[in-house]
């Protein structure tokens, strides 16, 4: 089958003018614009629509997502966690598979074809594996007390291992915080993860309060963690890079999830780790946090991409909306330059730069087609960022998802 749409975007070459591929076997085999056409092949038009790779949302919960404004935004964030608790107390398994299955179509219709989900339950794993969407599902694990890292560590595990993996459905194990999981816990979830080749997610500088949490050992997050392990260590002049990266706990390549206060040797770690920054711009808005420090990030050329978080922190599971929302706060990145956060940056942070997040020959047919009503003379980079452009199409491995 080929496609054909006004503007195509490889992301990693110049856009194509009435851009076509060719797509055989859920991968790309060729692709061109209007002259090179092949003759006599049957050929899907998207007249208005730019053809782009779909986008991988690099964090999200979706587990979450009936949550959606049950907590007023603005608290602070260990206020926001003993809500987050008090909520998803009782709720039954059925519940958690329908809050991700409503989550899955809302991250179609915004564009996504990737996610990174982060689950507690692990009910989420076999929504996503029966769903069209391509997906890394880990199930997240904490605990301060070094005596549970084994059974924590281990109860994780089983739940990412009741499921086969396939090319497009592949499920791990994730770190809840630096603040949260004890060294023994830290050291077995890398352990895992590795093994499996897959990045470790891990929150990590996200709140002021977990800041002065490591900076004094004091504060409201820290007496939160007290009251769950009373003896919840006490860090001192230190933030949660340096100390993980000075207890050997930081795994190169880490998505490091949030980073809003950094300081100086922060960055030096996370470029010394070739970590991935992931910055969530809704859930960044939902808490008020400082300012995420884009800038200083990318003059050291460490990567920034993009997740939604869960609707419990944000009102949109849309990686369209938190693209824009990311231009809107950082407006000298171009249009090219925010797409490629949510599609080769991504796919580089998943150690998939040859299957992900590009459109080209071998790369997999993972693509969305947005209607913008451009014209030739526009770039069609903005076009799609536009506030009325929409997601109206939507494959993986070349097979349409329903986007109802
Ligand atoms: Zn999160």
């Amino acid at each position: 089958m080929i496609y054909q749409a006004d503007w195509l975007l490889p992301m990693d070459d110049a856009p194509l003018l009435r851009g076509w591929m060719k797509v055989e076997g859920g991968r790309v085999v060729a692709m061109g614009s209007e002259a090179a056409l092949p003759p006599d092949v049957e050929v899907q038009q998207f007249p208005g629509c730019v053809l782009l790779p779909g986008f991988i949302n690099a964090h999200c919960h979706l587990e979450l997502t009936a949550l959606k404004n049950r907590i007023p935004a603005g608290k602070s964030f260990p206020v926001w966690v003993e809500e987050l608790r008090g909520l998803t107390t009782g709720l039954s398994s059925e519940d958690y598979r329908q809050s991700v299955k409503e989550g899955i179509s809302l991250l179609l219709r915004g564009g996504a074809t990737t996610v990174i989900d982060v689950g507690n339950t692990g009910d989420a794993l076999s929504v996503l594996s029966e769903s069209p969407m391509r997906s890394f599902a880990l199930v997240e694990t904490l605990g301060l007390d070094p005596s549970l890292a084994e059974s924590r560590s281990e109860h994780a595990a089983s739940l990412a291992n009741q499921l086969a993996n396939t090319a497009r459905f592949r499920t791990g194990v994730a770190l809840h915080a630096a603040y949260s999981c004890s060294r023994e816990l830290l050291v077995k979830v890398n352990a895992f993860q590795k093994e499996r080749k897959l990045p470790v997610s891990i929150h990590a500088a996200e709140s002021a309060e977990e800041a002065e949490l490591f900076s004094s050992a004091s504060g409201s997050l820290q007496k939160y963690c007290r009251s769950i392990f009373p003896e919840a260590p006490e860090h001192w002049a230190t933030s949660p890079l340096r100390w993980l990266e000075e207890n050997l706990l930081l795994q190169e390549g880490a998505l490091v999830i949030h980073g809003n206060h950094l300081y100086e040797r922060d960055l030096e770690i996370l470029l010394r780790r070739k970590s991935t920054v992931v910055h969530c711009p809704s859930s960044h808005a939902f808490f008020g946090h400082k300012a995420f420090p884009y800038a200083e990030l990318r003059q050291r050329g460490i990567p920034v991409c993009l997740g939604t978080d869960s609707l419990a922190s944000g009102d949109s599971l849309s990686m369209l909306d938190q693209i824009r929302m990311f231009r809107k706060n950082f407006s000298e990145v171009t249009a090219q330059k925010a797409l490629r956060m949510a599609t080769t940056v991504a796919a580089r942070a998943l150690k998939m730069p040859r299957e992900l997040g590009v459109l080209g020959p071998r790369y997999r047919a993972d693509f969305i087609a947005v209607r913008t009503k451009t014209s030739p003379k526009e770039d069609p980079c903005e076009a799609v960022l536009r506030p009325d452009a929409q997601v109206v199409f939507a494959a993986i491995d070349g097979c349409e998802a329903d986007l109802k």
